[in-house]
């Protein structure tokens, strides 16, 4: 059984977290199936430079094919060691308003927009060469890493790609924000956020979001991070983002964007989808489900995340005993 032997070897690489579910409960509410779909890398690597908003490093960052059942790893190639650093969730370490993954010692931040354009474009297998700590911040999108993979050409392998299909649902959160993951009503994986800020220039936004990869390019890819002018302020008298202007990051002042104009007149709802595909990314499998979300953010989804992978894993062991 080549799928199960596949599973084993992920869970033996995986560390095991405690399960709260019944795995015999958890194999009857959550099948994992082989989806149609085949694992995908890249034909050939791509490089793309930047600064990082938070560290103001200059960062060149090449995406390089990964054989089958590799999943995404991040490699800090400006160490000698050249540590890998894997984009799984356990690997993630707390830090403010992005997703930063750390291994032996090494860390990287703000992986969340690479790992989107990987994840929005299917591209499961791919090594990412880092020459710093932190990824490069680009316009604030992915807009131009799905540019970059998509002129490197993707190819599909012979492994296929598992999928998890939740049918139960799982929430993270409070009543002030939350995401959840809910059975899905088609089969289509659908992501729903809504956003409110209250009166203001961003106000109370929401978005739904049918995925496929044309989609995420056209839809979601482009959507940039955004702060607000009281935050951009407090962050520049702490020394962060020296480097960002109005033009590199979308700062709201009371009546609009400062010194830019908006793609979409909902980006901050979009943006906020491709931050949930890039954190969900940390799971290495597809999630099929509906992903509904109030004012979530990096730390409820990777938490989503990891609860999914522990649904995974015990899904996984019992299948084993079987
Ligand atoms: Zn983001």
């Amino acid at each position: 059984m080549p799928l199960l032997q596949s599973r084993v070897r992920r869970l033996a690489s995986r560390r095991v977290l405690s399960t709260f579910y019944s795995p015999l409960l958890v194999n009857v509410a959550f099948p994992l199936i082989k989806n149609a779909r085949r694992q995908r890398t890249i034909n050939q690597p791509v490089s793309l430079s930047g600064f990082s908003y938070w560290s103001g490093q200059d960062v060149t960052v090449e995406f390089h094919p990964a054989p089958e059942n590799t999943g995404c790893t991040f490699v800090r190639v400006d160490l000698d060691s050249r540590t890998l650093i894997p984009a799984a969730v356990q690997n993630r370490i707390e830090t403010p308003r992005r997703t930063t993954l750390a291994a032996e010692g090494c860390s990287v931040e703000m992986v969340e927009h690479a790992l989107s354009a990987l994840a929005g474009l299917q591209i499961d297998n791919c090594f990412i060469h880092v020459s710093g700590s932190e990824m490069p911040a680009w316009d604030g999108s992915c807009r131009d890493a799905v540019q970059a993979l998509c002129e490197a050409g993707v190819t599909e392998q012979d492994s296929e790609r598992e999928t998890l299909v939740v049918d139960k649902v799982i929430r993270v959160g409070d009543e002030q924000s939350w995401i959840e993951a809910r059975p899905p009503a088609t089969r289509m994986s659908t992501i729903a956020y809504e956003l409110n800020y209250g009166p203001g220039p961003i106000g109370h936004q929401s978005v739904e979001f049918a995925f496929n990869p044309e989609r995420f390019r056209e839809e979601i890819a482009s959507a940039r991070t955004f702060l607000l002018e009281s935050e951009a302020e407090a962050m520049l008298r702490a020394g962060i983002g020296e480097k960002a202007t109005y033009e590199n990051l979308l700062v709201f002042a009371e009546d609009g964007p400062l010194g830019n104009s908006l793609r979409f007149p909902d980006e901050c709802a979009r943006h906020k989808i491709l931050d949930i595909i890039g954190d969900l990314a940390l799971t290495g499998f597809d999630v099929h489900a509906d992903i509904v979300a109030y004012r979530s953010g990096h730390r409820h989804n990777t938490e989503l995340a990891r609860q999914l992978c522990e649904v995974y894993d015990t899904t996984c062991i019992q299948g084993q005993a079987v």
